[in-house]
């Protein structure tokens, strides 16, 4: 059902927003960001620990070695002051996923392990939740959806820990659809510029981007695999790996820099 927007409420839409901040995103697209960074940060704090509650989590030490390995690797290259510490928790789970969420929190599903099977790989699913997380993504999908019920609560911006509706519609924007039952997909512009991002990231931590592209390929493989945030507003998986294999070679002297300065290795299991 189509709903139509009355202009005055566009009207005073747009008196509001001329209040807020415009931003760039990494690759120069303008975004409106409704939300504050710590309230992002505490609305991913918050869903974290709901996660952590509500899933089993792997206590592997090797295989969280590995996976804390990479992650250090890469947030190290965010170069973001807001993000000073990361966590990441591995979970006990088949599902092929990944996420991060706003405040530095990221989960890997065990299920990821056997998609991604190399180190490089694995580094292209964290850059890739990394980059949306530095590109305020999920702050810039619920703030879409917040300007799509403008009408209902026009005024109240700040995040209310208590109101379930509401923390399920931002853990929605977050890409934890599933969790809840609602689904806000990342928006394809939100995924490439992921892509791009990500692949900056894994290239200047000394994994190979090419490796991005390998990844997609075992994806596109992989039959029947559960739905993820990866995959949730695909580019198809062609489309995908064209689009990567076009700024590989721009990536490509930063990882050779990198290998050259020398990195730790990340071992699996
Ligand atoms: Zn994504």
């Amino acid at each position: 059902m189509k709903k139509f927007i009355p202009a005055f409420v566009l009207s005073l839409a747009a008196t509001l927003l001329s209040g807020c901040d415009t931003h760039t995103s990494p690759t120069g697209r303008s975004q409106t960001l409704l939300f504050s960074e710590s309230d992002m940060a505490q609305m991913g704090e918050a869903s974290f620990a709901q996660m952590k509650q509500s899933l089993p989590i792997n206590r592997n030490p090797q295989l969280n070695a590995y996976v804390n390995c990479i992650t250090q690797r890469i947030v190290k290259q965010a170069g973001d002051t807001r993000h000073k510490h990361w966590e990441v928790v591995l979970f006990d789970s088949p599902q092929v996923n990944a996420f991060a969420l706003p405040g530095g929190f990221i989960g890997v599903y065990t299920g990821m392990l056997n998609l991604a099977h190399t180190p490089d790989e694995l580094a292209a699913v964290i850059g890739h939740e990394v980059a949306h997380v530095l590109s305020s993504h999920g702050n810039e999908q619920a703030s879409r959806s917040e300007m799509k019920n403008f009408g209902l609560k026009a005024v109240d911006f700040a995040l209310d820990m208590g109101e379930v509706e509401h923390r399920d519609m931002v853990m929605a924007a977050l890409g934890l659809g599933a969790e809840v039952g609602i689904t806000l997909p990342f928006s394809r512009d939100q995924e490439t510029e992921a892509d791009v991002v990500g692949l900056v990231l894994m290239a200047k931590a000394g994994f190979d981007p090419r490796a991005a592209v390998s990844l997609w390929q075992n994806m596109a493989r992989a039959p029947g695999s559960q739905p993820m945030e990866i995959l949730s507003t695909h580019p198809s998986h062609g489309s995908r790996i064209e689009e990567l294999n076009e700024q590989i070679p721009h990536v490509m002297p930063a990882y050779q820099q990198a290998r050259e300065d020398g990195i730790r290795e990340c071992r699996p299991r």
